[in-house]
């Protein structure tokens, strides 16, 4: 049993590696050097994959900066010290047009490759609800799409399914998760803009302050806060 699993090197990514192990899959974790101002994120993602016992561990290069138009491939501020109604107000400038769909097409041309028939991604509803590609029925379109695309769909060798283990999860039952599948939580990185010489979280972007909540919920001490 074959699973690619997308790994940003944050906390999600690196509990749904650790979930897909757990349920028997041989990860292959797939990361994206795609032109984001968090690029620190890259060599996390090698720790977690290496920690958790990923078959095999692919960073492909894709350049999302051609397009921009997001704070974390573009000239524009992450912004900072927000509350969660600011946050969840509209979908945020961190937003990168059609990231997910983009990487999981990446995912699904590795799963034909491997003849994987699972995809493993770490989309959240909750923390999220602005994000259009993290809602439940685009996992579902997408899922569609995968089985009509492949050789390998057509010729009925494989049916590729998408995981989602953290859709209804909030960012404290994640670390809950995490810390039961003994997700090394010292090597995940969350934040969107770090400082660039140190590679130190901000504690103050979206996903710092989520992480921060989550720890704080969940009960569970941040090793890098
Ligand atoms: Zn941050």
């Amino acid at each position: 049993m074959k699973a690619v699993c997308l790994l940003s090197g944050g906390l999600d990514s690196a509990t749904c590696l650790a979930w897909a192990r757990q349920q028997g899959f041989e990860v292959y974790a797939l990361s994206f050097d795609y032109g984001q101002r968090h690029r620190v994120e890259l060599s996390a993602a090698t720790r977690i994959a290496e920690a958790l016992g990923a078959a095999a561990h692919r960073t492909a290069k894709i350049d999302l900066r051609v397009f921009g138009h997001s704070a974390l491939t573009d000239d524009i501020d992450v912004p900072k010290g927000r509350d969660e109604a600011a946050m969840s107000a509209d979908i945020p400038v961190t937003y990168v047009p059609a990231r997910n769909t983009i990487f999981l097409s990446f995912a699904l041309a590795w799963a034909e490759v491997l003849e994987a028939d699972a995809i493993v991604i770490g989309v959240n509803a909750l923390d999220y609800s602005g994000y259009p590609d993290c809602r439940p029925e685009f996992i579902e379109a997408f899922q569609t799409m995968a089985n009509l695309a492949t050789k390998t769909g057509v010729e009925g060798r494989t049916k590729v399914k998408i995981h989602t283990p953290l859709l209804k999860l909030s960012k404290a039952d994640i670390v809950r998760l995490g810390a039961e599948l003994n997700v090394p939580f010292g090597i995940t990185h969350s934040c969107y803009d770090p400082d660039l010489t140190t590679g130190h979280p901000c504690g103050q972007c979206d996903s710092c302050i989520l992480r921060a909540r989550g720890f704080r919920e969940a009960g569970v001490v941040d090793p890098t806060a």
